[in-house]
Order: C-alpha cells, then sequence, then structure tokens
C-alpha cells in the first residue's frame, strides 16, 4: 500500500467510525482493527500496529468518557498522537553547525540511494551558505568513485577519492583530514554497500567510524525495501552509532511504512526524504505536518 492510500485507508476507518450513531467498544475495535491493517499492508512493523492499537484502547477509555465528551475527536487525536510517536524517537539528532567542522558518515546498503543523498544532503547545504565537502570511501563497488566526482563536479562541490586504494578507512580518514585543513564545515563520507548485510560490510562500517569520528552517521534506507527495513535498519544501528534517517524513494510507489519502522529500530529520526533522482528532490522531514498530510 502506497503512503496515499494508507492516508486514505486510515481516513476512511476513522470516517466509518464517525457515522456510526454510537461509538462503542465494538465500532472502536472495528476502527482500530482497519487502521492496523492499513499499516501492516504498508509495511509497518507487526510489534508497532500492536503496541499502537494497545496505546490507543488505554488513552480512549470509552467508559470514562462523559456524554458529550466528542469520542471522534479525542480517537482521531490519539490516532494522529501515536502514528507522530512511531515517527518521533523523542531526541533529535545531532545538527552540524555552519562554520564549525562536523564529520558525517553515510552508511546503507548498495542502491539504496546512498551516493546520490549525499550529494543532495552536499548541495541542500551548499545553497545555504555551508562549505560541503565529499570523500568516497566505497572501494567496494567499480564505479562508485566515478558517480560520486560527477555528482559533486555538477554541484561543484570538492570531493576526495582514489582509483587505486583498496582501503576504504585509508581514504576515509586522508578525505577528512584535507578537509579539515581546507575549513570544510561538513565534510561528508560516503561508504560502501553491499547487495545484502554481510559481516564484512559492518565491519567495515564499524572500522570507517572509529577511523574518521563522525559527529553524526545518517542511516539511508529506500523507502521500498518494506518489511525488512527494522531488521536492516537494526543491524546498523548494532554495528555504527546511527543518530538519524533518510529514507529515499519517496516519489515512486513505496510502502511508507518502512520509513516507521527504521525510526522504530534506530530510535533515530528521520531528517530527510529523497523525492526523485535530482540533486534538489530532497525535503526536510517534519514529522507533523508529514502525518497531517498522511491523514489528509
Ligand atoms: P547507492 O548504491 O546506495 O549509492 O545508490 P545510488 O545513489 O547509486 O542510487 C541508486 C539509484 O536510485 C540511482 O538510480 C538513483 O538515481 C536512484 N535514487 C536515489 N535516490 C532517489 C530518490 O529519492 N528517488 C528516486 N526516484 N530515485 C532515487
Amino acid at each position: 500500500m502506497v503512503l496515499a492510500q494508507l492516508g486514505g485507508s486510515i481516513s476512511r476507518a476513522l470516517q466509518q467510525m464517525s457515522n456510526a450513531t454510537i461509538i462503542d467498544e465494538k465500532v472502536l475495535n472495528e476502527c482500530l482493527n482497519e487502521i492496523s491493517r492499513a499499516l501492516l499492508q504498508s509495511d509497518v512493523q507487526f510489534k508497532l500496529v500492536k503496541d499502537m492499537q494497545m496505546n490507543i484502547k488505554k488513552i480512549v477509555n470509552l467508559d470514562d468518557l462523559a456524554a458529550g465528551h466528542n469520542k471522534r475527536r479525542i480517537i482521531q487525536q490519539a490516532v494522529f498522537n501515536e502514528l507522530c510517536k512511531i515517527l518521533d524517537p523523542g531526541k533529535p539528532s545531532f545538527t552540524p553547525k555552519k562554520g564549525k567542522t562536523s564529520v558525517v558518515m553515510f552508511v546503507g546498503l548498495q542502491g539504496s540511494g546512498k551516493t546520490t543523498t549525499c550529494t543532495k544532503y552536499a548541495y541542500y547545504h551548499q545553497k545555504k551558505g555551508w562549505k560541503p565537502a565529499l570523500v568516497c570511501a566505497d572501494t567496494f563497488r567499480a564505479g562508485a568513485f566515478d558517480q560520486l566526482k560527477q555528482n559533486a563536479t555538477k554541484a561543484k562541490i570538492p570531493f576526495y577519492g582514489s582509483y587505486m586504494e583498496s582501503d576504504p578507512v585509508k581514504i576515509a580518514v586522508e578525505g577528512v583530514e584535507r578537509f579539515k585543513k581546507e575549513n570544510c564545515d561538513l565534510i561528508i563520507v560516503d561508504t560502501s554497500g553491499r547487495h545484502k548485510q554481510e559481516a564484512a560490510l559492518f565491519e567495515e562500517m564499524r572500522q570507517v567510524s572509529e577511523a574518521t569520528k563522525p559527529d553524526l552517521v545518517i542511516f539511508v534506507m529506500d523507502s521500498s525495501i518494506g518489511q525488512a527495513a527494522f531488521d536492516q535498519a537494526q543491524a546498523f544501528k548494532q554495528s555504527v552509532a546511527v543518530g538519524a534517517v533518510i529514507v529515499t524513494k519517496m516519489d515512486g510507489h513505496a510502502k511508507g511504512g518502512g520509513a516507521l519502522s527504521a525510526v522504530a529500530a534506530t530510535k533515530s529520526p528521520v531528517i530527510f526524504i529523497g523525492t526523485g533522482e535530482h540533486m534538489d528532490e530532497f525535503e526536510v522531514f517534519d514529522v507533523k505536518p508529514f502525518v497531517s498530510r498522511l491523514l489528509g
């Protein structure tokens, strides 16, 4: 189920409940089951959905609601709050400051949109007057450096990488050092991915992180990966200190539920979303407007 449909299904469930003459336990349960079904079909993790359902039932205690209370509004508000809660881990991520050097490391599986997102992130800040730089520490995929170089050149962002060197840790450290000397305030380290989760990949991420000491690690996730989102995000979180999530390809036919699961798995907020292949198809992510839009 794509995001717009998810929102539509939840809104419909709430509307159906509102149409009932009396909102009793049965009507509430039907509504919550309908919402849960929609969330599951959108690849939100089963446990999250169950927890959400339970929380709403706890908040909306129909017996205690005196006559005259607007049950419909209370339930709607509870659904809204619970969806926000899933997407808001409660603490903001580290935010780099303009003019002060920060190292930001990107992690994620191959194909997630990591390299594209690194450039988008750099470009976004460059437009706001920052001095970003890109380091390609992906020595695994042939062509990774060329791709980053092309993107960086197009955006006129300094970059560092090597065709010869095979040690990603060495390149990452050299790149970070160089751009620190050049007084860049946002040093972005693009790392390698693999087609699947492999021990070697996580070990490499751990080493690059240990050597470059990033201020922030961003996990990049393709919004269409579905139920795999939770495990994938958690696996990365276990090897490096993921502090934020960027969800890509939100323009496609993605099931947006993966985003909710990734937040839950990493206990880190989504900070941006990718909405296309172009450099400027990149949006700041805000929970409340997102959920409002979702619920229409
Ligand atoms: P990496 O292997 O993780 O570095 O992934 P890439 O950055 O090479 O991206 C893989 C593919 O996804 C490329 O064709 C990108 O153009 C595409 N892509 C990345 N982000 C987005 C996005 O937000 N929307 C769309 N539609 N495509 C994207």
